[in-house]
C-alpha cells in the first residue's frame, strides 16, 4: 500500500519541462515549500524543452506579446545571476520574407519602444553575408538566441537551492482533487498539497482527462530540427543573427554554439502520440531534402549539408496561444505551440502568482490577455 507522504509541501509541480522548471525556481525563491516531479531522467529528450538553444525574439505583430519577451527579459537576467551562467545571448534577430508584413511588426515594436532597424536586402545581406535577403529586413538588436537543457538545468539546480524537492524518473500516474488539497499519485507515493502546477506538455490532455478541465484543442506534433556546419563562425565579422523567413514555408534558424547552424520549418512536423514507444523519432527523408534545399538557396554562409538532426514536440492550440489558467487548485500550462520558450522565466512567474496568489486568469484580466 503506498503512503500518503505528509504535506510538506505548499506546491506540488508536475512536470520539469521549461515551464513546470520554470514555476518550481519561481515558487522556491518565493521561500514556498515545492516538490517538482519529473516523469524522465535529467536532460531527456522525449519532449519539448532539449537541444543547444531557441531563438529570443520580439517579432510578434500583436504588441501583448511583444511586452510580454520584454517582460521576460529581466527574468532571464535574474534567473543568469541566480544559477551563475549566461542563458541568453543578444545576437541580434531577423525578420524577412514575402509573407511577412515588416510595417506591422515595425508598428508594434514602435508602440512598445523596441529597439529595431529596418534594412534592403542588399544591405541586409552586406552586414550578414551567412544568409540571402529577397526582401526587406526588419532587425532587433536587443534579441538573440537561450540556452533550453542547459537553461531546463539550470531551473532544476536553482530551484533546489532555494530548497525545492526535485526529483527526476518520477511519473506522476493520477491526479485528483479533493475539498481544499491535490493529490498526485506516482508508482511509489501520493503526495498532497493545497495547489498543484499541472506543466506537462504533450501529455497535458491525457493527464488532465479525469479532472474534467476545459482545454482547447492540443495537436501535438513531431518537428524536425537540423544543423548546418557554418563556412565561418562570423561572416562579415558579425555573430549569426536568430531569423525567420516567411515565405510559402516558414524558416527559422540561429547558431548553437559547437553544433552549427540550426535551421527548421516551423508547424511542418506531423501529427504524432508524444509517448516514446509510440512515437518514430525518425527523421522525414521529405523534410531533410525540403531543409537541404532551402540551406542551398539561402544560406550561403553554410555547408548544405546537415551534420546533425533531431525530432521535438509542438503541442499547439487552434490559436498558438498559451493555456496557463487555474481550475480550483490545479494551475494548468499547456500549448505553447512551439513560441513558448523565450517567455520561460516569465511563464513560471505566473504560474507562481496563480498558484500562491489564488486568482483564476478569468478574475485577473488586466494583465496580459494572451492566456486562452
Ligand atoms: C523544434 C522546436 C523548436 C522550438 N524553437 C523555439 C524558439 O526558437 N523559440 C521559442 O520561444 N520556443 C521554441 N520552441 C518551443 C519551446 O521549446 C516550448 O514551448 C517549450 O519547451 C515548452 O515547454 P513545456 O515545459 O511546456 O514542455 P516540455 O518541455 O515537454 O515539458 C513537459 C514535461 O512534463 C513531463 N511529464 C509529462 N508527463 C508527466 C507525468 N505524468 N509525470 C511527470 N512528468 C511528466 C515531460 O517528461 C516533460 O519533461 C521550440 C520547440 C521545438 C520542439
Amino acid at each position: 500500500m503506498s503512503r500518503l507522504a505528509d504535506s510538506r509541501y505548499d506546491v506540488l509541480v508536475v512536470g520539469g519541462g521549461a515551464m513546470g522548471s520554470a514555476a518550481a525556481w519561481q515558487l522556491a525563491r518565493g521561500g514556498r515549500a515545492v516538490l517538482l516531479l519529473e516523469r524522465f531522467g535529467a536532460g531527456h529528450i522525449y519532449g519539448a524543452s532539449h537541444g543547444g538553444v531557441r531563438i529570443f525574439r520580439y517579432g510578434y505583430e500583436d504588441p501583448t506579446y511583444v511586452r510580454m519577451v520584454q517582460a521576460a527579459l529581466p527574468l532571464w537576467r535574474e534567473l543568469e545571476s541566480d544559477a551563475g551562467e549566461t542563458l541568453l545571448e543578444l545576437t541580434g534577430a531577423l525578420d524577412h520574407g514575402p509573407e511577412r508584413d515588416i510595417d506591422v511588426l515595425a508598428a508594434a515594436y514602435r508602440e512598445c519602444g523596441v529597439r529595431h532597424e529596418r534594412l534592403t536586402a542588399e544591405d541586409a545581406a552586406q552586414r550578414w553575408p551567412g544568409l540571402r535577403f529577397d526582401t526587406a529586413v526588419l532587425a532587433q538588436a536587443d534579441a538573440g538566441r537561450t540556452k533550453a537543457a542547459a537553461t531546463v538545468t539550470a531551473l532544476h539546480r536553482t530551484a533546489a537551492a532555494h530548497g525545492a524537492d526535485v526529483r527526476t524518473d518520477t511519473q506522476v500516474l493520477a491526479i485528483e482533487w479533493k475539498a481544499d488539497e491535490v493529490i498526485v499519485r506516482t508508482e511509489n507515493e501520493k503526495f498532497s498539497a493545497p495547489v498543484a502546477v499541472v506543466a506537462v506538455g504533450a501529455w497535458a490532455e491525457s493527464l488532465l482527462a479525469l479532472l474534467d478541465i476545459p482545454l482547447p484543442e492540443l495537436r501535438t506534433t513531431e518537428e524536425q530540427v537540423f544543423h548546418f556546419p557554418p563556412i565561418e563562425e562570423h561572416p562579415g565579422g558579425n555573430p549569426w543573427p536568430s531569423f525567420m523567413h516567411r515565405g510559402p514555408r516558414i524558416w527559422y534558424g540561429l547558431q548553437t554554439p559547437g553544433e552549427g547552424i540550426k535551421l527548421g520549418e516551423h508547424h511542418a512536423g506531423a501529427a504524432c502520440d508524444p509517448e516514446p514507444g509510440r512515437r518514430s523519432f525518425t527523421i522525414d527523408p521529405a523534410a531533410r531534402d525540403r531543409v537541404r534545399r532551402y540551406a542551398a538557396e539561402w544560406l550561403p554562409g553554410v555547408d548544405p549539408e546537415p551534420v546533425t538532426e533531431t525530432t521535438c514536440l509542438y503541442t499547439t492550440t487552434p490559436t498558438e496561444d498559451f493555456v496557463i489558467d487555474r481550475f480550483g487548485p490545479i494551475v494548468v500550462a499547456a500549448g505553447f505551440s512551439g513560441h513558448g520558450f523565450k517567455f520561460t522565466p516569465l511563464i513560471g512567474a505566473r504560474l507562481a502568482d496563480l498558484a500562491v496568489g489564488g486568482l483564476s486568469r478569468r478574475e485577473d484580466r488586466a494583465g496580459d490577455a494572451r492566456w486562452v
